[in-house]
């Protein structure tokens, strides 16, 4: 187990939000090589950028895999696709989006594939329910963990959470 690569990975969606995340997450429980270890509270929370639309629920999850960062990457895009997310406009309604946030301490400036998510410490839908799972998981590129930079958020966009669905009964 110890060549295991831990990754947070933020999921999003504003279309039938509920049944989108709870099928996300099960195909996330399938992904190869890998495994789902922490899952935080879903968060409803206003949309952003666009705000005509509805309000979005995001959540984070750990997940412990041996796949590579591109690999991880192919695996989330094929969830979008099995959710059937089509692209419409940037920031606009969708039925599931999959960020990877962090993958170990890699820094990746690639088109593709940006790691740390260039997002990530400004948005509080993408920070906030990172530091509730992994407070001490560390930002490569501050040398701090998560839940110092707190103080980074600068979209604030969270009205109110409810447990992991690992926590409620089905
Ligand atoms: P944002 O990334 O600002 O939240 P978005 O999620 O709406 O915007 P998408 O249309 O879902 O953007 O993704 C556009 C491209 O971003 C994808 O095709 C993917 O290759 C690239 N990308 C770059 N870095 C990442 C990352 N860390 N996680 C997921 N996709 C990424
Ligand atoms: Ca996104
Ligand atoms: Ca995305």
């Amino acid at each position: 187990m110890s060549q295991d690569s831990i990754a947070y990975v933020a999921i999003g969606s504003n279309i039938a939000p509920f049944r989108q995340i709870t099928r996300c997450l099960d195909l996330l429980h399938g992904i190869p090589a890998s495994g789902v270890c922490a899952e935080s509270s879903w968060y409803r929370t206003r949309p952003w950028g666009i705000e005509t639309q509805p309000d979005f629920i995001n959540l984070v999850v750990g997940l412990r895999t041996r796949l590579s960062p591109l690999g991880l990457l192919r695996e989330t895009q094929g969830i979008e696709v099995k959710l059937k997310r089509r692209r419409g406009p940037k920031n606009g309604p969708r039925t599931i989006d999959l960020d990877i946030l962090l993958f170990d301490q890699l820094i990746l400036k690639e088109s593709h594939l940006q790691v740390p998510h260039p997002g990530l410490l400004l948005r509080d839908f993408m920070l906030t329910p990172l530091i509730e799972i992994a407070p001490d998981a560390v930002h490569p590129e501050h040398g701090l963990p998560v839940s110092q930079l707190a103080g980074e958020i600068r979209y604030r966009q969270i009205i109110d959470r409810s447990p992991p669905a690992a926590a409620r009964d089905h």
